[in-house]
């Protein structure tokens, strides 16, 4: 389940309890204060504070708006009169400002600007305390008392608000960003990608073989790259059309990556050919890893299109040298390969 957004703010015994010193909730009476809010003020008058605030709202022409007047406005009477009737009581309880933050939560979603809902707070404040009976109102010590209670319990209230209305606007923040670092990992990795295969793609090839090289010698490790190619392939797609023979090189990918082992490089070089990057590899070695992958490709015939088709690869293995360059190592690698198709295709040949 979704954690609710205003439980980023957390709120345990100790922050409950700075709060409420920090708003001098907690001295000796205020709980008694609560009380006396809900049963004198808000109760007896609760139809008319909830009427007159929302006669006060309606007149902001924002507030307007965003509730779709008066007709929207009564749909929310509910929820204010319940939070009237909550306001002030067990106010030192986590519950109690799980709700002010899950309150100030619901309005930053339908959209209150924060200063708005800041601002009209007052005109809550100013009917909560024209609606002190004179009971209360011609007590002196208990009239100055009541109107504490209110201007530190709202501004409890409000100090949660402005809290959720900032974990809202950070964690919007986040998702923002989380989701444009998805669209750049995912752009890059299209930029890194063969369209057809999923392999890696050539520049990406020249790249990754340029660092591996540079790796090498610094780390004084062998090299090797494969260059391998599809053998007759023009006689598949003459014979078949261009969908089989993209097909065959899908497979024929899939089938190179089962054959290689998990931190060999495979990339498309160009049309049917293809380049191994292998690393702390010796050549034979590297020639072991192309025999496997020759084999793979030509163990069982491929099915597409309800044609089978028996897919062979030629295969030329090349191991660095010092000096040698992205091109030159690659172009031993190619010579390599001729020699493999000059001695008949389906086979593996080292450079020399
Ligand atoms: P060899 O054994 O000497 O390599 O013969 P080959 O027929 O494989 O070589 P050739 O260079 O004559 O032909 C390669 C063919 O690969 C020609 C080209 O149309 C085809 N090809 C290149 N890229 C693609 C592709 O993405 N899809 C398909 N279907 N065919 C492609
Ligand atoms: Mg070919
Ligand atoms: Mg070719």
């Amino acid at each position: 389940m979704d954690h609710p957004l205003w439980a980023s703010c957390e709120f345990d015994e100790d922050t409950i309890t700075d709060r409420l010193r920090l708003i001098e909730l907690d001295r000796e009476g205020m709980e008694a204060c609560g009380q006396i809010l809900h049963d004198h003020i808000i109760v007896p008058n609760l139809d008319a504070i909830v009427d007159r605030f929302y006669t006060y709202l309606l007149r902001i022409d924002d507030f307007n708006r965003l509730v779709g007047g008066a007709s929207g406005a009564a749909r929310l009477r509910d929820s204010q009169e319940k939070y009237l009737l909550g306001l002030g009581i067990d106010f030192q309880k986590r519950e109690y400002f799980e709700e002010r933050l899950r309150i100030g939560s619901v309005h930053h979603r339908i959209g209150v600007p924060q200063s708005f809902y800041q601002c009209t707070f007052q005109g809550l404040q100013s009917l909560l305390i024209e609606y002190i009976p004179d009971s209360i109102r011609n007590d002196g010590p208990a009239f100055a008392e009541i109107l504490r209670f209110i201007l530190r319990i709202t501004a409890l209230d409000m100090s949660l608000a402005v809290e959720s209305y900032y974990s809202n606007r950070e964690s919007d923040l986040t998702k923002s960003l989380e989701s444009e670092r998805d669209e750049t990992v995912r752009l890059r990795e299209l930029a890194i990608t063969d369209w057809l295969t999923n392999l890696r793609n050539h520049s990406y090839s020249k790249r990754c073989l340029g660092a591996a090289l540079e790796l090498a010698r610094t780390e004084q490790s062998a090299l090797c790259v494969v260059m391998a190619d599809l053998d007759h392939f023009k006689e598949i797609n003459d014979a078949h059309g261009h969908l089989v023979g993209d097909e065959v090189l899908q497979i024929a990918a899939g089938r190179m990556l089962s054959g290689a082992r998990a931190d060999d490089e495979i990339c498309r070089y160009g049309g049917e050919e293809f380049l191994f990057i292998l690393h702390n590899t010796n050549i034979t070695e590297g020639e072991e890893v192309a025999e496997r992958v020759r084999t793979h490709i030509n163990s069982d015939a491929v099915n597409s299109r309800d044609t089978k088709l028996q897919v062979t690869i030629s295969l030329g293995v090349a191991q660095a040298r010092d000096g040698d360059t992205v091109d030159t190592l690659i172009e031993r690698a190619d010579q390599a390969l001729y020699s493999a198709k000059r001695a008949g295709r389906d086979c593996v040949r080292r450079e020399g």
